[in-house]
């Protein structure tokens, strides 16, 4: 009798979950690449600026929130955005949400 043992699974899923960081990586790039302005205030987007910290910072939103069941992994529910512009979206978006 063999004994069950986590490592197949474990590593199985370790692989898949790489797999879906490199896509959601490129991903990202792609839309980068191919993206210019702002999807929500159609504003350019200096992509020189840091993402992770300044306002004006391009990042990649998603049409629909990943907590609303959004794919992360679909080019056509992700955008470029202005760090400020998405947060105060994703801030409307969760207001309107808690007001149902
Ligand atoms: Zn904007």
């Amino acid at each position: 009798m063999t004994e069950p043992t986590l490592a197949g699974p474990a590593i199985a899923a370790d692989a898949m979950q790489s797999v879906a960081d490199r896509r959601r990586m490129q991903l990202q790039h792609q839309v980068l690449e191919e993206e210019a302005n702002c999807w929500w205030c159609s504003g350019p987007v200096d992509q020189t600026l840091p993402g992770t910290t300044h306002p004006w910072g391009p990042v990649v939103t998603h049409i629909r929130p990943l907590w609303a069941g959004g794919d992360s992994l679909a080019r056509d529910n992700s955008h470029l955005a202005h760090r400020s512009c998405h947060a105060s979206y994703c801030h409307q978006l969760r207001a309107a949400a808690q007001q149902q």
